[in-house]
């Protein structure tokens, strides 16, 4: 039947979905969250940035995740050819925190969204949102897990389903992405790395290796470890690139794997632990980010390129930035949400949008592997990297086009 006294319905209890939920009950907000499935359940998006976790702490999660035993993260590691390059997230520009985690999904969203149950959000699982009317107050229509139909209306409604679209999919606001259509293959695997080094450095398993393919600079690789000795492992590039794609996922990534010998060397003795999966064409936008009665979070926004891992540290961002005028617009505040949440919101998104455009060209990676550079700049740009594209005072944020341009020439 109708719950006449929601203020804020919440799609999907992801980590943007469960983030906005514990921040509007905190702010006092009645908050209903409606997810498709049972946790955990897998996602892709393993590997955080320093920058989360402010918003983990705003929502008075920290204590958990910290108590959780994730893999520990301090920095990404960057491999082409014989160049292998360290970025150490607590030695950049922007205050705040420098180090995160690597996270089973399933676990880490699981935590994330009991933690907010604990606080006294409502999630409903095994529940899924079929359509949406916003003739009056926003009205969901939503298929029980007995397959019955029954509505919830609320004040306001935030679309957190991430790959799942629904408001973009409903209300027909998707819009192609101006990046080029790329396919990501991956799977987790045990990995045995133990003492092996490439080019005599030992690997690190506080940071994220990202590796480039040595004869085509579009095809690049993650290496993300998680607890209990094991890896993420995924290549990503345009589809005609990975070779074979769909007919044997394993043989294609493990095949992609033994191009890159310094990869190749540090996963000689690894096992596959789950069927390799592929994404096809992840880049997406849409027309209208949010209006007086729904905005959308994370992924079922605009999703860019996972090369820098900025996903969920966007997800949760877009809950914060959300909240705080859902709560100003509940109280009586008339809230612009184009000026107060989707240009802001965008300015991060854009920031790094710069990076991954010339990450792809091979701008960003001559920056990247340039083997001398300024500590300062450096600074600048690791804290981009540590997910605080959000910080005007960064001229690499402020001004990212003009001042990346300027570092570009001095590289060569
Ligand atoms: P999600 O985590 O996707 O949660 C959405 C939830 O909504 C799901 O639980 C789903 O079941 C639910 N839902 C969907 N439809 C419905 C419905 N109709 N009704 C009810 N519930 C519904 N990000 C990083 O930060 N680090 C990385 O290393 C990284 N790597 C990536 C690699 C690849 C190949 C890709 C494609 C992405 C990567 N990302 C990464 C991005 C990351 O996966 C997402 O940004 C992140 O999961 C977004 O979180 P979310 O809360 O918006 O959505």
């Amino acid at each position: 039947g109708k719950q006449a006294d929601i203020d804020v319905v919440i799609i999907g209890a992801g980590p943007s979905g469960s983030i906005a939920a514990s921040l509007l009950h905190q702010a006092g907000k009645r908050v209903v969250v409606i997810e498709k499935q049972h946790f955990p359940r897998f996602s892709i998006g393993e590997s955080l940035l320093p920058c989360c976790m402010q918003l983990i702490e705003e929502a008075n999660m920290l204590d958990a995740v910290n108590a959780a035993g994730f893999q520990f993260k301090n920095g990404a590691a960057f491999r082409y050819r014989d160049q292998y390059i360290n970025f150490d997230f607590t030695d950049k520009f922007t205050p705040g925190p420098g180090t995160t985690f690597q996270v089973e999904r399933g676990n880490f969203d699981k935590l994330l969204a009991d933690t907010a149950a604990e606080q006294g959000v409502e999630i409903r699982y095994g529940e899924t949102v079929e359509s949406v009317d916003l003739s009056a107050d926003p009205t969901l229509s939503i298929r029980d897990e007995a397959g019955k139909l029954y509505t919830i209306e609320a004040k306001y409604l935030l679309d957190a389903s991430g790959f799942g679209r629904v408001l973009p999919r409903l209300l027909n606001l998707e819009k192609p992405s101006n990046l080029a259509n790329r396919s990501a293959v991956f799977t987790h695997i045990q990995d045995n790395i133990g003492d092996k080094e490439v080019d005599g450095k030992p690997f690190d398993r506080n940071k994220i290796l990202v590796s480039v393919h040595p004869k085509n600079r579009d095809i690049w690789y993650w290496l993300i470890p998680l607890s209990e000795g094991k890896c993420s492992l995924g290549v990503v590039g345009e589809p005609h690139l990975l070779s074979g794609l769909e007919d044997n996922l394993e043989e294609m990534l493990l095949d992609m794997v033994k191009q890159e010998p310094g990869l190749n060397q540090l996963l000689s003795d690894a096992e596959v632990l789950r069927e390799c999966a592929l994404l096809k064409g992840y880049s997406a936008n849409v027309s209208t980010l949010a209006t007086d009665k729904f905005a959308l979070l994370g992924n079922a926004g605009e999703f860019l390129d996972p090369v820098f891992s900025s996903g969920v540290t966007i997800a949760m961002q877009s809950a914060s930035m959300a909240v705080k005028c859902i709560a100003r617009q509940l109280n009586g505040t008339p809230v612009n949400w184009e000026q107060e949440y989707s240009i802001p919101l965008m300015r991060g998104v854009d920031t790094f949008r710069t990076y991954v455009e010339a990450w792809y060209d091979g701008r960003f990676q001559d920056v990247i592997f340039y083997d001398d550079p300024d500590n300062k700049i450096k600074q600048m740009i690791c804290s981009i990297l540590a997910g605080y594209a959000w910080d005007e005072s960064n001229p690499f944020v402020n001004d990212s086009r003009k001042r990346l341009n300027l570092i570009v020439e001095l590289c060569k």
